[in-house]
């Protein structure tokens, strides 16, 4: 055994060739935060002469899971650190079991648009993450040219929209755009992501423009699920085109887009998707009015589409499950007027993801083998991580979360982490509770004794 070994052991492990957590033994070096042993069975101390207190960690019953891997969050600095920053958003994700995320590349100033913004941008994150951050790049009007330098740079692949985004320093491209940013980005295996929604034709405010902007439902109704088709239509088009290179449709939410990605995907095209933890646990008519924490775009729908998303998610047709954790500062959710349709859309969730995805999913049959393989192992896979992050398997960094599937947690403001506590889940009971999460074999956060000293995140 080399020096500064650390051991993990548990009565269930959950590894990679498992559908059910295994007594296991993972043997980490402290140094290179690896994992360079996994014996099947609970190991003795007593093959592990010299070992310390500090380098062995017992987890009893608890479950031991790879780390998260959240592949789509919003944490907004530098320019919007009001809204959230790496600190704090790190600092949720840690305490919900997270251990790497990816920064999306709008809503800070500069958006990670540039080289010289990607800079920035890692400059601000610098010691300041309690998890591994990675960082997507945008692709906006006239920056095709940014586009082979940031994948130079280590961003994870590329973000765009094909709706306005909501913030002015990240306009959404139109199909001359793409084709150009295509031709750029062909040939490498870096993966284009969609924001999917399209409007087609002309809007139909003036149909809605009276109607009662407290209502979910005026809101609902502003942005059906055809916008999502259009738009699915247009990248599996435009896939055709450039069957290559690897896609990504974040946050679905309409179920009627399934049939175009069974489509596409059948056909043979790299084209892969992901969904988010309030499209699987929220339906659009237990939404109370006048509540603008639950926007999003697109929006929570019907309890119906719900269950087309979970059938989906089961059967692979979506691959992943992501938080897009976008918060703002209160002012800009209009909580007094409770004024939906001009409030800034994104749901706050980060550190909940969890704890939500095994309250609604155990009701549905969903095991902890297929949490895993949804927020561990796919999302490690579409970020390009999958050689050191979303599973426990010899040459992986050792991230690791205890688990308790049984425990009760309380959604209050005092147990979020993220900076500006509104969520729509404030006040419901889960089930599940992260107990201690381990970076690269080193303890970050604990649910008794709170954070370490100091964050060892590294820029990814
Ligand atoms: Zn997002």
């Amino acid at each position: 055994m080399p020096l500064n070994t650390r051991i993990f052991t548990s009565n269930s492990v959950l590894l990679p060739e498992n559908d059910s957590p295994v007594p296991a033994t993972i043997v980490v070096d402290a140094l290179t935060g690896k994992i360079i042993d996994l014996q099947h069975g609970l190991a003795q101390r007593a093959q592990f002469p010299g070992i310390t207190d500090s380098e062995w960690f017992d987890a009893d019953d608890h479950l031991i899971l790879p780390g998260l891997v959240d592949a789509h969050v919003h944490l907004n600095e530098p320019g919007r650190t009001d809204w959230e920053g790496f600190w704090t958003g790190t600092r949720a994700a840690a305490s919900g079991g997270v251990t790497t995320l990816i920064d999306m590349p709008l809503n800070s100033i500069p958006p990670t648009t540039t080289v010289n913004n990607f800079e920035q941008k890692k400059h601000a994150a610098r010691g300041q993450c309690w998890t591994d951050v990675g960082f997507w790049g945008g692709v906006i009007p006239g920056n095709q040219a940014h586009l082979r330098p940031l994948v130079e740079a280590r961003v994870k692949g590329f973000k765009c929209f094909l709706i306005e985004s909501g913030v002015e320093e990240f306009p959404c491209v139109a199909e001359a755009d793409l084709r150009d940013a295509m031709k750029e980005l062909e040939g490498s295996t870096t993966v284009l992501c969609f924001h999917a929604e399209l409007e087609t034709g002309l809007p139909d405010d003036h149909e809605h423009s009276s109607a009662n902007a407290t209502l979910y439902e005026t809101f609902l109704h502003s942005r059906p699920q055809s916008l999502e088709t259009a738009a699915i239509e247009l990248i599996t088009r435009l896939h055709a085109e450039h069957p290559t290179l690897r896609l990504h449709i974040v946050h679905l939410s309409a179920s009627n887009a399934l049939p175009l990605i069974r489509a596409a995907r059948s056909s043979g095209l790299p084209l892969t998707v992901e969904t988010c933890f309030h499209y699987l646990t929220l339906d659009a008519t237990s939404i109370p009015n006048g509540r603008p924490e639950f926007k999003c775009c697109p929006p929570i729908r019907e309890a119906a589409n719900r269950d087309e998303l979970w059938d989906a998610l089961k059967k692979g047709d979506i691959d992943c499950v992501v938080s897009d954790h976008s918060p703002c500062v209160a002012e800009l959710k209009n909580l007094d007027e409770g004024d939906v349709m001009n409030a800034w859309g994104g749901i706050s969730t980060l550190g909940l993801g969890l704890s939500l995805l095994w309250t609604e999913g155990r009701k549905r049959g969903v095991s902890v083998r297929d949490i895993v393989r949804w927020c561990c192992e796919e999302t490690a896979k579409h970020a390009g991580l999958q050689n050191s992050k979303g599973a426990l398997r010899v040459g992986m960094d050792a991230d690791l979360i205890v688990w308790d599937p049984e425990a009760e947690v309380k959604v209050t403001k005092e147990s979020l982490n993220f900076k500006n506590k509104l969520t729509p889940y404030e006040g419901l009971s889960l089930k599940g509770r992260v107990l201690k999460t381990f970076l690269r074999g080193n303890l970050v956060y604990d649910s008794v004794t709170g954070f370490e000293e100091k964050p060892i995140g590294q820029l990814l």
